[in-house]
């Protein structure tokens, strides 16, 4: 603390006072710690880092990015999903300009059979399920007239249950979908929230789209190559095989955004919230083609709900091909949030804790206890970007 500067001609200044203890002011190597690197971390750490300059450290627990949308090339050389079929769809202009900056897209629109009574019918019900399914031969209006006089209508449409049997009575609801739900979600669909079996319409006419979105694509080269070009920038480090606990306090964030359960990060403090879980059986099969449909949902005896024929999806053409089986079960990975009232309770408590945590924003499926599609994921993550970026 002697400063000597002879040069100036002043005398050397002493001062007896201590030093005060010098104050570290180390930088913070990154400003956010993104936590998971499916849609929700891959969208909010593309646009912190490439949109607002931002220096971001991502970290899954798992061995790839991609989260739940992740695909590969199995050991026959066939692009599968490894979590089950992604098919992207959506209504929203803004996600799908946005993804495109990342991907070239195949126009792929998807559909499904159900296996009913020993026959394979569309799903969504429509003018060619009834009719195939009862030897009829019903126009549209007709179907319609159908359908009035099955529908058991209920004053108030609460629950799944009340949704199916309002539009299409009893004998449908039993054979697509009661059993296919109480697989599934471990629940009978008067349990679960009207939501969950609201997904799928019923229609009169013969459309037999999973979806009608106005943008229905998969990305060409796969989900995965459209990770890597979101995450790839210089701000952007990737760190797999992580659990973001293990680093977070060698290496400090100013800021986190969190994509794991939400009630995981907080100790599961007010119980656990639960999340339907499946077991994958995925099989390759030495014949170009397995089965008549990209998806078969089985909704009755079998003990999986669907069976997936990936090259639908992907448009490759390959001699043999690879399918998947769902196996649902309450145990596992966490894949879908159970959306019932008492779950949403539990949640709500979550939730208000989730937003008196400062520096931590609360992102996708998962952290948010909903029910989303991928294009819903982005939709939120890009939301929750433009708020971090107001304040930051
Ligand atoms: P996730 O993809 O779950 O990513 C969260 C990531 O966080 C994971 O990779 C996880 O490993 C990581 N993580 C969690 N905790 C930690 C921790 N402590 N430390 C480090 N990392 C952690 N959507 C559609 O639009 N169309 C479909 O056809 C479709 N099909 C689906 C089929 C199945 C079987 C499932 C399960 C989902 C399907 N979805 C579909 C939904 C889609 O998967 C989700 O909307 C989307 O992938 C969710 O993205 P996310 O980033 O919020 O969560
Ligand atoms: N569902 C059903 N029978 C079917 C298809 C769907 O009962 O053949 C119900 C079931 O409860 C399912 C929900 O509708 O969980 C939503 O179906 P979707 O295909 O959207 O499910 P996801 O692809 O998200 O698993």
């Amino acid at each position: 603390n002697t400063t000597t500067n002879g040069k100036n001609g002043k005398s050397p200044i002493s001062t007896d006072i201590p030093e005060a203890p010098s104050i570290i002011t180390r930088d913070f190597i990154f400003d956010y710690l993104v936590v998971g690197a499916g849609f929700s971390g891959s969208v909010i750490a593309d646009r912190l880092a490439r949109h607002s300059g931002k220096k971001v450290l991502v970290v899954d627990k798992r061995n790839h990015i991609g989260g739940n949308a992740y695909d590969h090339y199995d050991d026959h050389g066939i692009l599968v999903h490894k979590y089950g079929p992604h098919i992207f769809h959506t209504s929203s202009r803004e996600v799908f300009e946005y993804l495109s900056q990342f991907t070239a897209w195949r126009s792929y629109e998807h559909h499904v059979l159900a296996s009913v009574d020993g026959q394979l019918v569309p799903i969504p019900i429509n003018l060619d399920t009834i009719n195939k399914l009862y030897g009829m031969n019903l126009n549209s209006f007709q179907a319609e007239e159908f359908f009035q006089s099955v529908a058991e209508p209920r004053e108030h449409i609460r629950t799944s249950e009340d949704v199916v049997i309002s539009k299409v009575g009893q004998e449908l609801y039993e054979k697509f979908f009661k059993n296919y739900t109480r697989k599934q979600w471990g629940l009978d669909p008067s349990e679960l929230d009207k939501t969950v079996i609201a997904r799928i319409p019923t229609r009169t006419n013969r459309d037999s789209r999973y979806f009608t979105d106005s943008y229905q694509a998969m990305p060409l080269h796969g989900f995965t190559r459209m990770f890597e070009n979101m995450l790839n920038h210089p701000n952007i480090k990737v760190m797999l095989n992580t659990d973001y606990r293990e680093i977070e306090k060698a290496i400090p964030c100013r800021e986190m955004v969190y994509t794991g359960p939400v009630d995981e990060f907080f100790d599961c403090r007010y119980g656990k919230l639960p999340y339907r879980s499946l077991d994958f059986k995925h099989e390759t099969h030495h014949t170009p083609v397995f089965q008549s449909a990209p998806v078969i949902n089985y909704p009755n005896e079998q003990l999986y709900t669907r069976i997936t024929e990936f090259k639908y999806l992907t448009g490759q053409e390959h001699s043999k091909t690879s399918i998947v089986y769902e196996f649902p079960k309450a145990e596992g990975d966490p894949y879908y949030p159970v959306p019932r009232p008492e779950n949403q309770e539990i949640y709500k408590q979550y939730k208000a804790l989730a937003e008196s945590t400062p520096g931590v924003h609360f992102v996708g499926r998962l952290a948010t206890y909903k029910y989303l599609n991928m294009d819903h994921c982005v939709a939120q993550a890009l939301a929750t970007y433009k708020q971090i970026a107001v304040k930051a």
